[in-house]
């Protein structure tokens, strides 16, 4: 099984292994994922520029192999024109939203609970109704104070296994793969955002940390919408 098989440390492979080796492992890691889990495999697509790698790499694995959007009524302009064209390309990718009421600014009084209403509750119907077994993810480690600590596979709800093939990926790599492969891209980024996501929360940040714009002046700054911290399984509202 491949979860007993990826034991390498994380920390070392980012500084040890080339773009080109990378790549490589990448690939290996999703065809043997997919040969393990076949259709129960889906990729989670969130249009920023890790997913537009991991959906390329996985295309290459196989083009049958299915993916999910998640948005929200607070995703930029931008974001949901590229969602449309991204659709339109590749009908294997399923779009999934909650237009469940909520507080105004819920955003700003309760950031948690809004990105837990409007962003893991759409996860946890993708993971539920696209009967997924493994579910693919763009989490790089390098990506800010909140990523250091994953595993390229690991599983945080039992019976669900989470694939991060990027993980030792570079901010630079992700770049240099998609100029390479001339993959199409959000254009947000075209305008200076390194991290994309709702339009409230997100802003153009410089520096160190890649998610340092997202949720900025609120506790959650640089943090996490929950989707990769919280059940998607057993869970509680
Ligand atoms: S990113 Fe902001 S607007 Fe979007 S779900 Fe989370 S708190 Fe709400």
């Amino acid at each position: 099984m491949l979860i007993e098989e990826v034991t390498e440390n994380v920390v070392e492979l980012v500084e040890k292994l080339n773009f080109a080796e990378k790549v490589e492992r990448s690939l290996e890691l999703i065809d043997k994922a997919y040969k393990e889990f076949g259709d129960h495999l889906v990729v989670a697509n969130s249009l920023g520029k890790d997913s537009s790698v991991i959906w390329h790499l996985a295309k290459q694995v196989s083009p049958k192999i299915r993916g999910f959007i998640v948005t929200t009524r607070f995703k930029p302009a931008e974001t949901k024109k590229f969602m449309s064209e991204e659709v339109a390309r590749y009908p294997e990718l399923r779009v999934f939203s909650n237009d469940q009421e909520i507080p105004e600014k819920l955003y700003e009084t309760d950031p948690d609970r809004c990105c837990e209403i409007l962003k893991v509750t759409p996860v946890r119907n993708a993971v539920r109704e696209m009967n997924v077994k493994c579910w693919v993810t763009g989490l790089r480690s390098t990506e800010g104070r909140t990523r250091t600590d994953y595993k390229e596979i690991e599983e945080l709800d039992k019976g669900l296994l989470k694939l991060n093939p990027i993980l030792i990926w570079y901010e630079r790599e992700v770049w240099e793969y998609l100029a390479l492969n001339q993959v199409l891209v959000n254009p947000l980024y075209g305008k200076g955002y390194r991290s994309l996501g709702c339009s409230p929360c997100t802003k153009i940040a410089q520096g160190e940390d890649e998610r340092a714009g997202r949720w900025i002046g609120t506790s959650k700054c640089g943090g996490e919408c929950g989707i990769h911290t919280k059940p998607l399984l057993d869970y509680q509202i």
